[in-house]
């Protein structure tokens, strides 16, 4: 029996948990590629995962981990051969198919992207979910004819990991970044990243009205609820507003106010499903526009022990930027 290191989630009579187990080879699922991850993250859905607070794994046993970086050991697949280095993120890894919080996966190599030549693996995990999130977010903004010139952008969840990719990129791109959050002590790391204002994040998380001053051009919303119901109502004429998550909640407490009176538009943003080509054109933006001093300033590193632990404690709003997760 050959087995490697992996989390591990079983539910059933005696509940649902997770932990650190030897996981026998023979019990993967299929695919076409085996990868030898080295490193993984720790995103907010893997924190639901661990801790069961949301029903995001859907198959038990579960190897949980959302995305990997790691190098291809086997395949059958035409684009993978053994040595390439790649990098996963999303199609469900973690949730329904084995995921990245192990020393091997057995994956598609559709769902694959090839590591950029300019990011090393731990860089690549840096990104992540959330940076490659944060990253889609921006596109769909441009893509909708936000720019810089039309007035600031809003991030609300600054300090989480999509935010804090997303104030990084923002800023590179020369817009005027008006951070949002609930940790004022987290001013200068949000500072560093490019901001140039910070909220508190109580301005905009309480029910509010259907429209307010125009105050912004732009939104990369990772909060939902009334944060996004009040980001959309204090949108400039024309602007638009990137939903990418629900960390107050998956509600949406608006009227159709700011769309039929300001022309405001709403940008749904999946980074799961996203197709390949996408993808390739995202990775590529971050490869070339993400500062790696600041992507260094934003990520802590962890070894492959500490995964559970800090996947409780994102839920809890404790984990600043990005999270690397070291599995080789
Ligand atoms: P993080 O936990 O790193 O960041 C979330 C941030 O939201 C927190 O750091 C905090 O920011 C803020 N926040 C937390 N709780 C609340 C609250 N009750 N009210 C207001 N703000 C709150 O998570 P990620 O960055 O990994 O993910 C952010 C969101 O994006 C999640 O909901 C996640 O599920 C979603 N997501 C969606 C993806 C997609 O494909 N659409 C992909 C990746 C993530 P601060 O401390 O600065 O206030």
């Amino acid at each position: 029996m050959s087995t490697f290191k992996a989390i591990r989630i079983d539910k059933d009579d005696s509940g649902y948990r997770a932990g650190y187990v030897d996981f026998d080879e023979a019990d993967l699922m299929p695919g076409d590629v085996d990868v030898r991850i080295s490193h993984s993250t720790v995103n907010y859905k893997d924190g639901l995962a661990i801790t069961g607070k949301a029903p995001v794994v859907r198959r038990f046993p579960m190897i949980p981990g959302i995305d990997f970086a790691g190098v291809v050991e086997s395949s059958s697949h035409a684009d993978f051969k053994p040595g390439d280095a790649v990098v996963l993120t999303g199609w469900g890894v973690g949730e329904t198919h084995l995921g990245g919080y192990a020393q091997k996966a057995r994956v598609k190599g559709d769902w694959l992207v090839p590591l950029p030549q300019s990011l090393s693996p731990a860089q690549a995990m840096a990104i992540g979910t959330a940076g490659f999130t944060a990253m889609l977010a921006v596109l769909a903004l441009e893509k909708q004819g936000a720019n810089p010139s039309r007035g600031p952008v809003l991030v609300t969840g600054a300090a989480g990991g999509v935010g804090s990719v997303a104030t990084a990129l923002l800023a590179k791109a020369g817009w005027h970044v008006i951070a949002s959050t609930g940790r004022p002590e987290e001013e200068s790391f949000l500072k560093d990243l490019g901001a140039a204002e910070i909220i508190n994040r109580a301005e905009l998380s309480a029910p509010g009205k259907p429209l307010g001053k125009e105050r912004w051009a732009a939104v990369v919303d990772c909060v939902g609820s009334h944060t996004l119901a009040n980001a959309l109502a204090q949108t400039k004429y024309e602007g638009a507003v990137a939903a990418c998550g629900l960390a107050q909640g998956m509600d949406l407490p608006t009227s159709v106010a700011p769309f039929i009176l300001r022309g405001v538009s709403l940008l749904g943003i999946d980074s799961v499903m996203k197709p390949k080509p996408a993808r390739l054109a995202a990775w590529a933006r971050l490869a070339s526009d993400l500062d790696r001093d600041k992507l260094a300033e934003l990520s802590t590193t962890i070894g492959f022990d500490a995964i559970i632990d800090t996947a409780k404690s994102i839920l809890d709003g404790k984990v600043r930027g990005r999270i690397v997760a070291e599995i080789g």
